[in-house]
């Protein structure tokens, strides 16, 4: 009871509402968290439909953040729900991550990653970070002070990064989704262990997951001491 009570007072940020955040968000919504703050540019395509469980086919056309508020509003009538019809940029990220107690980056474009690492390490809040390509994805959760920041693992956007997108089936990042809730509700009631400093893989066209120990970078421009 006690950890359902921390989760009802809690508030975690979820930027991006795609194939890796919608799935974070119902998640969060339905283990009973009691505000998200969820944010989302741009308005719904047909090949979004294969990942992106907030939306709706006959919302073609419409923007995607507010079919997303609609949805977790008719799951979940008592979350809080604040939404911002956009993509996380440095003009915004500080007030947003300051409504919350966790944030999860659930975005593919690097710079937006960046935007939230620094901007969660400035304020000391955890970062929930998933990425995913393919069949493959990566998930850790990193505590300011204790655990490598985005930038010790990542200093710049990889070569094989294309800012277009890439390819997905929907229950990749589906999967991996979930995974970044639950580490969310780990960090926020003290349930389990997080996956803080320890990065979980998994290659889902093998079947196969790994576990490896992160170390924070000394120089890191970010988080370095
Ligand atoms: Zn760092």
């Amino acid at each position: 009871m006690e950890a359902q009570r921390r989760l009802k007072s809690s508030a975690v940020l979820v930027t991006r509402l795609g194939g890796l955040g919608g799935p974070t968000a119902f998640a969060l919504a339905a283990a009973g968290v009691g505000k998200l703050v969820i944010a989302h540019g741009g308005v719904l395509t047909p090949s979004n439909l294969n990942r992106q469980i907030l939306m709706r086919g006959d919302s073609v056309g419409q923007p995607r953040a507010p079919q997303a508020e609609e949805t977790l509003r008719r799951f979940a009538p008592d979350l809080e729900i604040v939404t911002y019809a956009r993509d996380v940029s440095d003009d915004c990220v500080g007030e947003w991550v300051s409504q919350v107690d966790v944030a999860c980056a659930t975005t593919p474009d690097f710079r937006e990653h960046y935007v939230l690492n620094r901007e969660c390490v400035r304020q000391g809040k955890p970062l929930v970070h998933g990425g995913m390509n393919g069949m493959e994805g990566q998930l850790t959760t990193m505590v300011p002070g204790r655990t490598p920041c985005v930038e010790c693992l990542v200093p710049e956007p990889p070569d094989w990064w294309d800012p277009a997108g890439f390819g997905v089936i929907g229950a990749v990042p589906g999967c991996l989704g979930n995974l970044m809730a639950l580490e969310a509700i780990k960090v926020i009631t003290g349930f389990g262990e997080p996956l803080a400093g320890v990065m979980l893989t998994m290659d889902l066209e093998a079947g196969t997951f790994g576990r490896y120990s992160l170390t924070r970078r000394a120089d890191c421009p970010v988080c370095g001491c």
